[in-house]
């Protein structure tokens, strides 16, 4: 499973004292379920999610990444696609080179991108660049996805049909998947258990485990799992 343990985390700051960004953040995800990270804004959710990546090696702690060595699936809140690139390049350039010719045509149609393969970024909505960042992630056929609130800026029902998408194409092949949102709505929605963290320096202050399938997440249950969560820890969001 995913194991993160980290003690701490600072950044230097200019003119100061370091920034403690982190410090006792601990919590698992076990394999093949997805977990949502909620906090407020600059408690640490994506410097752990850069530290997970690789991309920040100076921190105390440890994290164990489930299988060891497993693709990551990344989609950041900026869909950050090459210009000069075609969609489907951009999602080929993502993979490791024994897998570039691989068949992507059903990922595309599951996605909605059919007819787009051949479409520059320039040319997309934000919707779709949103779609197209999903792609490349789940390209790779991840052992982990890691997204950082992807969904961020559209209006409500892009993302309502994004997050069905990104659900269909997350069953098709169920991976360990951590994901940091500012929507407890859309946690909710998502994820089999949705971590909490305090303001920074991030911990976690709970957990809260969704038992209701996500099948029979009717509005109405989605509501309730909000309520739940927000009677449990007060002040969130
Ligand atoms: P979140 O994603 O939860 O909003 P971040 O992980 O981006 O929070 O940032 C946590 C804290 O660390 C914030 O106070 C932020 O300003 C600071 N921080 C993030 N990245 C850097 C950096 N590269 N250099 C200095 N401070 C940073
Ligand atoms: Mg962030």
């Amino acid at each position: 499973m995913l194991e993160v343990d980290i003690a701490s985390k600072t950044y230097p700051a200019v003119g100061g004292p370091p920034l403690l960004a982190i410090e006792g953040l601990r919590f698992s995800v076990p394999d093949g379920t997805f977990a949502c990270l909620v906090g407020p804004s600059g408690c640490g959710k994506t410097t752990c999610l850069r530290i997970l990546l690789g991309l920040e090696r100076d921190f105390d702690g440890r994290t164990v990444l489930p299988g060891g060595n497993p693709r990551i699936g990344v989609a950041f809140q900026e869909p950050r696609l090459l210009p000069w690139r075609t969609v489907e390049e951009n999602v080929r350039l993502a993979l490791p080179k024994a897998m570039r010719a691989r068949p992507l045509h059903d990922l595309f149609a599951r996605l909605g991108l059919d007819g787009f393969e051949n479409f520059y970024p320039g040319a997309l909505s934000l919707g779709l660049a949103r779609r197209a960042a999903l792609a490349r992630a789940f390209a790779v056929e991840p052992g982990l996805l890691l997204l950082d609130e992807p969904f961020v800026s559209l209006d409500e029902a892009t993302a309502q049909d994004l997050r069905a998408l990104l659900l269909d194409v997350w069953q098709a092949r169920p991976t360990t998947a951590l994901m940091v949102t500012h929507n407890l709505r859309e946690a909710a929605q998502l994820a089999d258990r949705i971590i909490v963290l305090s303001q920074r320096p991030g911990q976690v202050r709970g957990e809260h485990l969704i038992a209701v399938d996500r099948t029979r997440r009717t509005p109405e249950a989605v509501n309730a799992i909000c309520a739940e969560v927000s009677a449990r820890f007060p002040g969130l969001l």
